[in-house]
Parts: structure tokens; sequence; C-alpha cells
């Protein structure tokens, strides 16, 4: 034994090859967390002084090989200045170059997934061999950072600057077949033949068959490139990947910065190019957040699993109602493995909901991620149907049928008595109370409600509502359920609009009242979007439907008349109304806001309308100047203020919930870190101090609470 620490053992074999391999004990994966490359350095230093070694693999005993560097140390680390984070990369960097300085060869043995700082060290490997079903890739980009452990050095150097511009820029988990194409892997094969293709490997270097000493030169030398070719590859690439991540995520084109920066250097002085840009990104609010987003979603799929691991198996399930979201919930459910009768009342929607679910696995087809076999799989695991012929042993039932209660309350009333004692019962109803639903129902604790968001094949969130009466084995079957469909559930408590849609109202709220007041909607839209959403508030109700919204405005006055019964100043009439009333429905009938001409792709484009701006006048009240921020802190305080409320009535558990559920249901600008990460961003009192003047102004759906007026006094956060 040549070291022994708690995620780091080296072992001598008999031919002196030593054996180090990462096992971090207690631990279900491996990490590089400071006290662990404490423990590589060490590890390092022991097989220096280690006499007779031949070589070296680097393996893991765990299913993945290292996932990369300790996340949950990020944000406290990241507090320190630049000088300290440059420091901490610097000492890194010397333990990976006494790794890459061996008196031997090494070679990295790839058994699972290798990401970050996990790949960063099979990079300071003279040769790398990988499992077949190990994947490769440098993902800190989108943690807002560059690869800070020597990746945008050493991959450049070993798979040429464009390849290593298109695995870091786009943070890509890359499979063995790729890694091998680009060279970033001397060899794939099967799990079991690792080891002895790694022994192998050096076997053959010691013979001379393989010079590892060039494979460390190429690697600590200036990238070979002239000027020409320097200006092609890090030109375009800064333009194309511009382009990509958009103005609000930096870090794609600082690593093209950084990798160009250091083309021209030996190892070292291009490591602390690396160093610097690190340190500097790290400090930044997007880096901030991304790094909160990466462990909220944790905490948010850990929740999940937890739930799901007490849930009843869940095999069988049915949709009712094969429209937009009965169709899309047939789809995703079918593609991801369960089966799923789809019912409805009418042949038609079948045809319907079928055409789509085929449309959508073709494309998956197209884009060579499923086989013609496994399309006709998934397709056969729909069976459409007219009568409740085969619910007595389905696990699961989705009600999507209209949005009328007294029709619901008849479906559902219907269906419950044809299932299984013991079966869940939910509806995708998006404003109607779980509770209200529940009363007319013999086992109203099988039932909650299962929120999805439209189009459900992309919306990663879905909304568990639990109604007063719900058990927790039927939110258990339906969290497990939207997990095996490869969603993100989040269990709310019942409320009108759940949580996302209560928190969603309130910014159209406020968009109505900008409007009243003279703001252009395009102008509107545009600084929203510039802000970081993916479409402003006109655009968004135009896709939304002015119906659905009119109607769900409805139920949210009822629910919260105090802030959200909304009467425009100007003849009681909102904007959104006035283009309900002329029925200018939004997307589904080419005019709301916009109009809607068919792009060449026959996807709807919108273009500005005459007759939507003369509708919107009609409602404008008084007519104010608004700068930019203006825009931003009216559309943005009422969308927060509501998230705050949502958390202290209980609505949703955690700050981390409530931020996860925004940015996956809504596409909250995630460099943004969500609603609650926004407040403590810009400051508790701050915050507090705009709503309040505001509130003066507007009305009571800009007041803070009396606890978020408390927490500004005691300085207190959201988030650690
Ligand atoms: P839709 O009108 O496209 O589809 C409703 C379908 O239900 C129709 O095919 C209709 O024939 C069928 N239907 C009516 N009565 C039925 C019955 N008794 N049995 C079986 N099928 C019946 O509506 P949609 O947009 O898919 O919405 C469905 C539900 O999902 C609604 O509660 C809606 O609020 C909710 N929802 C919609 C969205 C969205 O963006 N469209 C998002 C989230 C939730």
């Amino acid at each position: 034994m040549i070291y022994q620490g708690n995620a780091i053992t080296v072992v001598q074999r008999d031919d002196g090859i030593a054996m180090l391999t990462f096992d971090a004990q207690g631990e279900s994966v491996n990490t590089l967390s400071s006290k662990v490359i404490e423990e590589f350095e060490a590890a390092l230093a022991a097989l220096g002084k280690a006499t007779n070694v031949k070589g070296l693999v680097v393996t893991s005993a765990k299913d993945a090989f290292i996932v990369g560097a300790d996340i949950t140390e990020f944000h406290g680390m990241f507090r320190r200045d630049e000088d300290f984070l440059v420091d901490m990369n610097t000492r890194v960097h010397r333990i990976f170059n006494t790794l890459e300085d061996l008196p031997f060869p090494s070679v990295a043995a790839i058994n699972g997934l290798a990401l970050g700082g996990g790949c960063e060290i099979t990079l300071a490997c003279d040769f790398r061999v990988m499992s077949d079903n190990a994947k490769l890739g440098l993902p800190e980009t989108k943690l807002g950072i560059v690869p800070g452990w020597g990746g945008c050095v050493r991959l450049p150097r070993l798979i040429g600057a464009d390849n290593a511009i298109e695995w870091i820029s786009g943070g890509t988990e890359n499979r063995a077949d790729a890694a091998l194409k680009v060279g970033a892997v001397d060899a794939v094969v099967s799990g079991d033949a690792l080891e002895a293709a790694a022994l192998d490997i050096l076997g053959r270097a010691n013979a001379g068959e393989l010079d590892h000493q060039a494979r460390r030169s190429a690697k600590q030398s200036p990238l070979m490139l002239n000027a020409i070719e320097q200006m092609m590859v890090f030109e375009t690439a800064k333009g194309y990947v511009a382009g990509k991540a958009g103005p609000h995520y930096p870090a794609p084109i600082e690593a093209i910065k950084v990798i160009q920066k250091g083309a021209g250097e030996g190892r070292e002085r291009a490591q602390a190019i690396e160093a610097k840009a690190f340190a500097k990104l790290a400090k930044t609010d997007v880096c901030y957040h991304l790094v909160g987003l990466f462990l909220s979603d944790q905490l948010v799929k850990k929740k999940g699993k937890q739930y799901a691991n007490q849930a009843a198996a869940v095999n069988k399930t049915a949709v009712l109602g094969a429209g937009i979201m009965g169709g899309g919930i047939a789809y995703q459910s079918a593609y991801k493995g369960t089966p799923i009768l789809m019912k409805d009342i009418k042949e038609e929607a079948l045809q319907l909901g079928l055409q789509e679910a085929r449309k959508l696995l073709g494309k998956q087809l197209e884009r060579g991620r499923l086989s013609s076999d496994q399309v006709a799989e998934a397709l056969s695991n729909i069976r459409p149907t007219l009568s409740y012929g085969d619910f007595g042993d389905v696990d699961l039932v989705v009600e999507a049928v209209v949005e009328n209660p007294k029709v619901k309350e008849a479906v559902l009333a219907e269906v419950e008595g044809l299932l299984d004692d013991n079966a869940t019962l939910t509806s995708n109803t998006s404003t109607i109370s779980i509770d209200r639903l529940a009363a007319n129902l013999k086992r109203p604790a099988n039932f909650c409600g299962m929120h999805f968001f439209n189009p459900v094949h992309r919306m990663p969130l879905v909304e568990v509502i639990r109604g007063e009466k719900t058990s927790d084995a039927a939110v258990a079957a339906t969290v497990a359920y939207a997990r095996q469909m490869g969603k993100t559930p989040v269990v709310v408590n019942d409320c009108p609009g759940f949580l996302v849609n209560r928190v969603l109202f309130p910014y159209f709220g406020g968009f109505s009242l900008l409007v009243e007041q003279g703001a252009d909607f395009e102008r509107v839209d545009k600084v929203m979007e510039k802000f970081g959403w993916p479409m402003g508030p006109a655009y968004l109700l135009d896709v939304v439907g002015m119906d659905t919204a009119v109607h769900a405005q409805t139920v949210m006055a009822e629910g919260f008349p105090e802030r959200m019964a909304q009467e425009a100043n100007n003849g009681g009439k909102t904007a959104i109304q006035r283009m309900y009333d002329e029925d200018r429905l939004g997307q589904k009938n080419g005019k709301g806001f916009y109009r809607y001409e068919e792009d060449k792709k026959g996807k709807p484009k919108k273009v500005s309308d005459e007759q939507a701006h003369a509708l919107v006048e009609e409602a404008v009240d008084t007519r104010g100047e608004f700068s930019d921020d203006d825009i931003i802190a009216r559309m943005m305080v009422p969308l927060c203020m509501e998230a705050v409320r949502c958390l202290e009535d209980g609505i949703v558990a955690t700050p981390a919930e409530a931020d996860m559920a925004l940015i996956y249901g809504i596409g909250f600008p995630p460099f943004r870190g969500g609603a609650l990460r926004y407040i403590d961003a810009l400051g508790v009192d701050a915050f507090v101090a705009q709503a309040e003047t505001l509130a003066e102004e507007l009305g009571p759906l800009y007041r803070p609470t009396e606890r978020l007026r408390d927490m500004a006094a005691k300085g207190e956060r959201f988030y650690p």
C-alpha cells in the first residue's frame, strides 16, 4: 500500500504498476472536494517517493468515475477575493502537473461519468481508456465559470481548439464514441475489459511502443496554429457561441478567450491565464445564481426521489381528454415507457392526439434519439379509447378534459367508480381548487392535482398539488409518475392558481397597469426579453391565449380579491379583457397583441399590428414616462411579492422549490436564479423600499408583507 486515505487509495501491484483508486467512503459518488484534493496531493507525494513504480492507473471504484468538484463548496469559496481564487487554482494546477510529470507513464481508466475536475484529472494523465457507457465532459460554463483545473489548456492541445471550444462552451457530456472520434481518449472498451486495457497501454509505453513523453510535450507546448488558423477558429467560434449563449451568459465566450490567449503559451503561463479568468467569473452574479440553481435543482430532485421511494408502482396509467394537454401527456408517458390509455369522447380528438404523438416520435427518430423499433414500441404504449372498458387495472389517472368545474366533477366521479380502491386520481386543472374537485369524490385521499405545462414534452415542471384530504400515498404515486415521465415534480399546497399561476398572474397585473399608464406593450416586451425572459408579457399572453388568461384571471381575482381583482381605471376594462372581447385570442386564432403569420417552416411568426395598438390605446388612462428600470420594477415586484406570499402561506415548502418551479414552469431567467434569489440579489431591504414606493402609487399588488419588512429590518435573506 502506497497511500490510504478516506477517498483515495494507491496500491502497488507485483508488476510495479500503481493503482490509484477514487472511492469516497460513505458517499455514493466521487467528488473533488477540497479535502479530496488534499488527499490527492498527498497520494501523489507518496507515489513520488515509492520505489520501482512502473506506471500508474487512475480509476474509480464507484459507478461514476469522478463527477467533478464539490459544488456545495462553491458559494463559500467564491465569496473570497480573486487573489484567493487564483491561488487556489494555481495550487490545484501544481498538483495536476505533478501527476502529468510523474517519472513513469500514466493512464486514466474512465469507468463512468468523468465531469469537470474529474475529466481534468484524466487530461493530466498520458493516456485515457474509456468504458463504452462512460461520458466525459467539462460542464463548467453551465455554472458561469470556465474549467479551472487545466481543462482550457490541455483539452485544446489534445483534441484541437475547434473541438475543445465545442466541448467547453457547450458544456456537453460526451459519449465514448464521440470522445474517441476527436481523440480525447485512446481506446474504448467494455467496462469489464477496462483495467486490462489500461495495463496493456502502460505495458506498451514501457516497451517503447507508445511514446508517453511525446504526449506530455504536446500538452505542455503552445498550440500549433498559425495566425490565419487562429483567426478562423477563434473569431468564428466567438460569433457563433455568442449568438447561442446570448448576452446573459458570459462564460462560454470567456472560455474561448482563455483558450485563445493561452494558445501561444507553454503550460504554466496558459494555466495562469485560465486561473485569472476563472477567478473573475467566479465572482459574478451570474455564476452565483447558476451555482445556486444547480444546488436548488439537486434539492428538488432529492425531494422527488424521497417521495418516489415510498410510492406504489405506477405501471399503467390513463389520461382523460386527448386535447392539447391530454395528447401531450399520452406522448410523454409512452415515450418514457409507461403504457397509457388515452380516453376521449370524440374519435377526432383521439386521432389528433395520436397524430401529435406520431409527429413528436418522428422527430426523435430524425434526431437519432430513437430507433424505428423504439418509435413503434412507444406508439404501442398509447391505447386510444372511447370507453372506460380497461380502467380496472389502471394505477393512476390524469384528468385533462376541458377547464369547466361541472364537467370535471362529473368526469372525476364517473372514473372514480371504475378504479381500484388504491388507484390514484389526479387532475391537470390549471385553476380549479383541488379541494373543490375532491368534495364530490368517495376517496378524496386518493386525489391530487398533477399540473403539467404546455407544451408537455418541452416543459420540465409538474406541479403536484396536495389537497386538504390528499394522502401521502397519492402524492408519492403522482411524484413517482412525473419522474417516470422525465419531469421535475414540485409538491405544493392547494390555493387558487397553485404556485406557478398564482405568481404569474400578478406579473400580468403589473403589465396591465403599465399599459394603462401609457407604456407601449411592444417596448415592455423588449425590455423584459432583454432582462432575460424567453418572451415578453404581451407575447406570452398571446401564447397562453386570451380566453385562458381572462378565465384564470377571474379565478385569481375571486381567490385574492384585495390585490388581484384589478379593474382598470379607465372604464373597468384591461387591455387583456379588450383583446378577449374583440376575439383577439392570441396565437390560437392568429391575432392578439400581435398578428401571426406563418414563417418558412410553417411556425407562427409575430408581427406588429396597428389594430392591436389602437385597441390597447383605449385602455390607456394616464400617460407616464418609464425608463427600462421602471418597467422591470413594475413587472417584477408583483411577481416576486407573490412568490414571497406563497412561501409565507406554506403553498411551497422552500425558496429553492419556489424558484425552480418558476424557472422550469414559466421560463424565469435561469441566470437570475428565480424570484426569491432575485430579491436576495437586489437586497431584501432595497426590494422592500422599492415595493413600498410602488405600492403607494399602484396599490396592494405591490405591497410588501409584514414578514418581508421584518426580514429587511433584520438583514435576513432567503438563501444563506
Ligand atoms: P382541449 O380543449 O385541447 O382538450 C380537452 C379534451 O377533452 C378534448 O379533446 C375533449 O374532447 C375532451 N373531453 C371533454 N369531455 C370529456 C370527457 N367527458 N371525457 C373524455 N374527454 C373529454 O383542452 P386542453 O388545453 O388540453 O386542456 C385540458 C386541461 O388541461 C384543462 O383543465 C386545462 O385548464 C388544463 N391545462 C391546460 C394548459 C394549456 O396550456 N392548454 C396548461 C396546463 C393545464
